[in-house]
């Protein structure tokens, strides 16, 4: 309920919602962060995360995100209308490329964030059109409306900064792409007000008349209910969720070191497929890093990192080090600014890479007394 009532419609919202919405961006997870604060509108409209355990988020809060993220609440929209791809906020935008978020903090994102002010998807496409406006023309100095007002605002090179707008939009899947009259979505002419098994809806799709995106957003009763109504969505707008390559990778790894503890120490990591499979791996810990613990710890990172295009990633370690930092220490240990642990470096590089919740899988394979680890992202994980 309370969630519900956070997700109201902007001129139903109660006041305490407001209150948390920058709360909430705040606690963005730290590889969301190159997005300015208030632009991270909210993590079920946008593909951001927010970190659960951190120290400024309200208790309150953190119950509902839970709950939020127990009920995988998302934005699940019947019909893509104009209306809405022009409403929805750009930045962390659901129908995005996994690969754009590099480019969001670049010198352009920056300025289209902080000068232009640039929040909805809408906003971003008429910032980019400027170029093609009938009194523009396609120098530094153009003295055409647009271009004087934008560089009043501290614009260095409108020109410029509206091509990688440009670019920055083609990222987007075609069909949340505001500049395309592609339309694949069926369009509903009458109200769906048949129950679907297994889903309440927060409230009734009737109400669904208009682009605001918060009215899109579902509260999902179950992860298998949710999986097949995700499905579903997928056959009617096949690019509308975001492009995994493989949907669930299972990778081996192993660390190990010669002279361990003592100034000689060498150390290595191992990442393993299978037999004679390309991707096999060794890695060579540097000399003053060298420890069994890195060379554990780098084989899982290096695993994490090279599939960042799998749903789901199951590492299997027999590193006890390991296992615990990726299921439970890594949080605590981010909140607390990595001031009491030791691998600084690579455990921030692994807190970066936002597959902040880690499960322990069945351990039943007994292999080496290894244990499977599932990594999986927040908004997929199976929570029970
Ligand atoms: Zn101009
Ligand atoms: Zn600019």
């Amino acid at each position: 309920m309370i969630l519900q009532r956070y997700q109201s419609p902007e001129d139903r919202r109660p006041a305490w919602a407001r209150v948390a919405d920058p709360l909430i961006a705040a606690a963005a997870v730290t590889r969301f962060r190159n997005v300015t604060p208030n632009l991270l509108t909210s993590p079920f409209l946008q593909s951001w995360r927010v970190f659960l355990q951190s120290k400024a988020l309200p208790g309150s809060l953190k119950t509902m995100l839970k709950v939020a993220m127990k009920y995988n609440t998302q934005c699940l929209p019947m019909t893509i209308d104009q209306d809405l791809r022009n409403a929805m906020p750009f930045w962390y935008h659901q129908g995005r490329r996994p690969e754009t978020r590099a480019v969001y903090g670049d010198k352009w994102g920056v300025c289209q964030q902080s000068t232009h002010h640039l929040a909805t998807t809408k906003q971003m496409v008429d910032h980019a059109r400027k170029n093609d406006a009938p009194d523009h023309h396609e120098t530094q100095d153009c003295d055409c409306y647009a271009c004087y007002d934008d560089r009043l605002s501290g614009c260095t090179n409108p020109i410029e900064c509206r091509k990688n707008a440009m670019k920055k939009l083609d990222s987007l899947a075609l069909i949340w792409d505001p500049r395309s009259q592609h339309n694949p979505s069926p369009h509903r002419t009458t109200p769906n007000t048949t129950p679907i098994d297994g889903f309440i809806e927060t409230w009734n799709s009737d109400s669904i008349r208009d682009g605001n995106p918060t009215y899109h957003i579902r509260v999902l009763v179950d992860w298998d209910a949710a999986e097949q109504r995700t499905r579903q969505m997928a056959d009617i707008a096949p690019i509308l969720l975001p492009a995994w390559d493989t949907n669930e990778v299972t990778v081996y790894t192993d660390g190990s070191c010669t002279l361990n503890g003592t100034a000689s120490a060498r150390a290595g990591s191992g990442i393993w497929y299978g037999q004679d499979d390309a991707r096999n791996t060794a890695l060579r810990i540097p000399g003053d890093m060298a420890s069994n613990n890195v060379g554990e710890l780098v084989a899982a990172l290096a695993s994490i990192q090279g599939n960042s295009r799998a749903r789901y990633i199951n590492i299997v370690s027999d590193s006890k080090y390991t296992i615990d930092t990726l299921t439970t220490l890594l949080p605590r240990w981010a909140d607390e600014g990595f001031t009491n642990c030791k691998n600084v470096p690579i455990l921030a590089a692994m807190y970066g890479e936002g597959w902040y919740t880690f499960s322990l899988g069945p351990s039943q394979l007994g292999q080496l007394g290894s244990t499977w680890i599932n990594l999986a992202p927040p908004n997929r994980a199976k929570l029970t």
